[in-house]
C-alpha cells in the first residue's frame, strides 16, 4: 500500500510538470453518472477557458479511469448551444417547439416571473406553483431548491426526476434498514470481496468505470453472477448469467433466498440478534422452488441452483443492483427482496460483504436527502414529523406552520397539472418531456399550464414547452459538493467563470426570492460557500447528516462519507458496522414479498416484452451528450434489438426500419437483430428526443411507496412498415 502511494504521488508529479505555463489544473468530478469519476479540468489561464480533461490518478475510486462521456464532459461548457441570455416566449401557440423566443435582460425574465407567480398564486392559491428539479446538480443547489420551492413560492409541489431513477432503492433501503444510503461498503471493497451479485444494472456501459474492479474479482478466483435479461458484456463473463424475463424479480429473488435458508445458509445468529421478519419470510418463500421460480421467470432452475449456492458458500458478498430492478412497479420489493439475501445470510455490517446500488445520476444520492423530495426536509427528514419541520423551520426563520405539507411525487405532479391543480411549474436540470414515462400524456400536461419557467444552461426538449427559459451554467463554472454512490461527499470545483450571462441556478433562486418580498430568507446567500454553510446546518442531527462535512475536511480526506456529524467525525466508509440498523428497535427487516407480475402483461394483441436502457455513449435524456459530436456520431439514433428468431416471426431483417407500439404510443425504430436479448423481448435505448424517444411507448404504473414508473417491463408490439425498396409504407 505504501509503495503504491508512493508511485501515485510520482505520477502525479510528473503528469503536472508536463503542463504548459499558461495552464493550470482544476480538481474536479465528471458531471455525469454516480461514478463521480475523479478529473482535473485543463484551463488556459490566458483565456479563462476550459480546454481539456485529464484523468485524476489520484481519485482513489477510480484510479484515473474515465469512459467516453467523462473524457468529453469539458465540451458542454463552451459549446455553440450554450445559453447566453434569458430569453421569453410572446407567442403561446408555439410551445412545445424551439421556435418563439426572443432574448430578454435578466431583469425583465424575473420581472415576468415574479409578476406571473404572484398573479397565478393570488388567483388559485400557493399551491398552483410547482417545482420540477434534477439531481445532477451540487447538494448546495438542491437543499436551496427545497427551501425555494417552500420558503420562496410557498408551495407544497415540489418533487424530483430521481422517482424517474433512485427512487425504489431510497425506498428499499428506508424501509430495509430505517436508512437510505446507497452502499454500506465503499466501492474499493469489491477489490476483496469473493462474490458479486449483480441485478439489473449494465455496469459496462452504465458505470464503466467500475468495471476494473469487478473484472479483478474474476481474476482473483471470485464470482459474478448477473441478473439481466440481456447478456451484457458483464453478463457474458459471469459465472453465471440469470436471464430472466423483464419484471420478474421478485419471484427470483425469493426463489434464490428460498435455496439459501433450505441449504443452510443462514446465519442464524445475525438473524436471531439482528433482524425481524425471518420466520414469515422463510414460510412464503417455500413456494418458490427452483421449478416454480422457474416457470415464473424464464430461468432455467440448474441456474438458479447455481447461483444461490456460490453466494451462499462465498465468505464475503456484495448484493448489487440498478435500475433493471429499481424500475419497475414492484421496485421497492425488489430491492427488499435482494436484500434479504444479504440480511439472511448475514452478509451484511462488515467489511467486504453488503449491499449497494449503481447510482444513476452524478447527485443521485445527495439530490434525495436535503429536501426535494415532495415529503422530505434537508438531513432526510420527514416533512411528517412535526420534530423534523421544526428544525428546519429554525434555520430557513420561518414558523413551522409556514412549512408547507407534503406534496406528491413527480409523475402525480403531471397529473396535477392535467388537471389545473398545477399551473405553473418551475423546471430545474431535468428534462421529463423525454425522461418521463408515458409522454403523450405528459407533454400535454406542459403544453397545458398555464405559465412555465425552465432553467437549463441548454434549450432541451423541455425548455421547449416553457415560457421563460433561463440560462444556467454547467458544473464546471460553479462550485459545490455532490454525494458519490459510495455515500462520500467530494468536492465539485470551478474552473470556468460562467459564460454569456449565464449564472448558477443557487443565484437565479436567490435573486427570484427577493424578487418575490423572500429575501430576508435568502439575501445572505451571496455564494455557493455560504449556500454550503447554511445546508450543512441544516442537515445537522438528520440521518444524513453533513455537518461535519467541511470542503476543507473533503479536499483532505479525498472525500467524507456522511453521516458526519462534527468536525472530529471522519465519516462513515462503512454503515452498520457496530450491527446497529436505523430502525427504534436497532434491527433490520426482512421482508415476506408475494410475487406479482409486471403492471402490463404481453397478451395476444401486445405479444412482446419491451424494456430499455442505456447506452455507454449517451447520459438520461441525452440533454448533454447528444450534442457532444463524438458521442453523438457513435451513437446518434435509437434503435430496437430484436432476438433473430422473432425477427423471423415478423420477417424484419438488421437495419430494416419497424413500428414498436404499445397502449400508450408509437415509434419508429431501425432494427437491430442480436442474440443479446430474450426471444420474447425487445431492448430500446433512452436518451433520445421527441419523436425517437422510447418513453412514448412506456407505462406510468408506479410503485406504490417509492412511485417510481415502470418503465423497465410492458407489453409492445412490433409494426412491419418497409417494403421491400426500403421505401416507408
Ligand atoms: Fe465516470 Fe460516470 Fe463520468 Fe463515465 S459518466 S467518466 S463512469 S462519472
Amino acid at each position: 500500500m505504501q509503495k503504491d502511494n508512493i508511485m501515485r504521488d510520482d505520477i502525479i508529479k510528473k503528469t503536472e510538470n508536463l503542463h504548459h505555463p499558461n495552464e493550470k489544473l482544476v480538481k474536479t468530478h465528471c458531471s455525469y453518472c454516480g461514478m463521480q469519476c475523479g478529473m482535473n479540468l485543463r484551463v488556459d489561464t490566458t483565456k479563462n477557458e476550459i480546454i481539456g480533461v485529464e484523468p485524476r490518478y489520484d481519485w482513489p475510486v477510480t484510479l484515473g479511469k474515465l469512459c467516453p462521456k467523462g473524457v468529453t464532459a469539458y465540451q458542454q461548457t463552451n459549446h455553440d448551444d450554450r445559453l447566453l441570455k434569458p430569453l421569453i416566449r410572446d407567442d403561446a401557440s408555439l410551445k412545445g417547439t424551439k421556435e418563439g423566443f426572443r432574448e430578454a435582460s435578466w431583469d425583465e425574465a424575473y420581472d415576468l416571473i415574479a409578476k406571473k407567480f404572484t398573479e397565478m398564486q393570488a388567483e388559485y392559491g400557493k399551491d398552483t406553483l410547482s417545482v420540477f428539479s434534477g439531481v445532477s446538480m451540487t447538494n448546495e443547489k438542491c437543499y436551496l431548491t427545497g427551501k425555494f420551492a417552500r420558503v420562496a413560492l410557498g408551495t407544497r409541489y415540489i418533487d424530483y426526476n430521481g422517482r424517474f431513477c433512485m427512487s425504489s432503492a431510497a425506498g428499499g433501503f428506508l424501509r430495509t434498514f430505517g436508512v437510505d444510503r446507497g452502499s454500506t461498503i465503499p466501492w474499493t471493497d469489491i477489490d476483496e470481496t469473493d462474490c458479486l451479485f449483480i441485478a439489473g444494472s449494465n455496469t459496462a456501459e452504465c458505470h464503466p468505470t467500475s468495471m476494473f474492479r469487478i473484472w479483478n474479482v474474476l481474476e482473483r478466483g471470485g464470482y459474478i453472477i448477473v441478473v439481466d435479461p440481456r447478456e451484457t458484456p458483464l453478463a457474458r463473463r459471469a459465472d453465471v448469467h440469470l436471464d430472466l424475463k423483464p419484471g420478474t424479480d421478485l419471484a427470483l429473488a425469493n426463489g434464490i433466498l428460498n435455496l439459501l435458508i433450505q441449504n443452510g445458509h443462514a446465519d442464524d445468529d445475525f438473524v436471531a440478534n439482528h433482524t425481524n421478519g425471518f420466520e414469515e419470510t422463510k414460510e412464503l418463500v417455500k413456494e418458490f422452488t427452483p421449478e416454480h421460480t422457474s416457470m415464473l421467470t424464464g430461468v432455467a432452475p440448474e441456474k438458479i441452483i447455481k447461483a444461490a449456492e456460490i453466494y451462499g458458500k462465498a465468505p464475503n458478498a456484495i448484493v448489487m443492483f440498478a435500475r433493471g430492478i429499481e424500475q419497475q412497479e414492484k421496485g421497492v420489493d425488489n430491492v427488499s427482496a435482494y436484500t434479504n439475501m444479504a440480511l439472511v445470510t448475514g452478509k451484511i455490517g462488515r467489511p467486504h460483504s453488503g449491499v449497494a446500488t449503481f447510482t444513476g445520476q452524478g447527485n443521485g444520492q445527495g439530490g434525495r436527502e436535503h429536501g426535494q423530495k415532495s415529503d422530505l426536509l434537508p438531513g432526510y427528514r420527514s416533512i411528517y414529523n412535526p420534530k423534523h419541520v421544526e428544525e428546519v423551520s429554525k434555520v430557513w426563520g420561518i414558523e413551522p406552520e409556514e412549512m408547507p405539507k407534503a406534496g406528491v411525487s413527480a409523475f402525480e405532479m403531471f397529473e396535477l397539472m392535467e388537471e389545473k391543480t398545477i399551473r405553473g411549474l418551475y423546471l430545474i436540470c431535468s428534462n421529463p418531456a423525454v425522461s418521463a414515462p408515458d409522454l403523450n400524456y405528459v407533454r400535454k400536461a406542459m403544453k397545458d399550464l398555464d405559465f412555465m419557467v425552465c432553467a437549463d444552461f441548454y434549450l432541451s426538449e423541455s425548455a421547449e414547452y416553457a415560457d421563460v427559459v433561463l440560462p444556467a451554467v454547467t458544473w464546471a463554472e460553479d462550485e459545490g459538493t455532490t454525494t458519490n454512490l459510495e455515500g462520500r461527499i467530494i468536492k465539485i470545483n470551478q474552473a470556468q467563470e460562467p459564460i454569456g450571462e449565464s449564472k448558477p441556478d443557487w443565484q437565479i433562486q436567490v435573486e427570484l426570492a427577493e424578487r418575490l418580498g423572500k429575501g430576508k430568507h435568502f439575501s445572505h446567500l451571496k455564494t455557493a460557500r455560504d449556500v454550503a454553510d447554511e445546508f450543512r446546518l441544516a442537515s445537522k442531527g438528520g440521518d444524513a447528516d453533513y455537518y461535519g462535512a467541511t470542503w476543507d475536511k473533503i479536499d483532505k480526506q479525498d472525500g467524507v462519507f456522511w453521516p458526519c456529524k462534527d468536525e472530529d467525525d471522519e465519516g462513515t466508509p462503512y454503515m452498520f458496522l457496530d450491527k446497529k440498523f436505523y430502525h427504534p428497535d436497532g434491527r433490520a427487516k426482512i421482508f415476506a414479498l408475494p410475487y406479482r407480475p409486471p403492471a402490463e402483461e404481453p397478451c395476444e394483441k401486445y405479444p412482446i416484452r419491451m424494456t430499455n436502457g442505456r447506452v455507454v455513449y449517451h447520459y438520461l435524456s441525452g440533454n448533454q451528450t447528444r450534442r457532444i459530436k463524438f458521442l453523438n456520431d457513435m451513437a446518434p439514433e435509437p434503435y430496437v434489438e430484436v432476438h433473430p428468431e422473432l425477427a423471423k416471426q415478423y420477417d424484419i431483417e438488421h437495419d430494416e426500419k419497424v413500428r414498436l407500439f404499445t397502449r400508450r404510443g408509437r415509434a419508429i425504430y431501425k432494427v437491430k437483430v442480436t442474440e443479446i436479448i430474450r426471444k420474447d423481448t425487445v431492448f430500446v435505448p433512452y436518451h433520445y428526443g421527441h419523436d425517437e424517444s422510447i418513453n412514448l411507448l412506456t407505462i406510468a404504473a408506479l410503485d406504490p411507496i417509492s412511485k417510481m414508473p415502470e418503465y423497465k417491463a410492458c407489453a409492445a408490439q412490433i409494426e412491419k412498415i418497409n417494403t421491400k425498396d426500403g421505401a416507408l409504407k
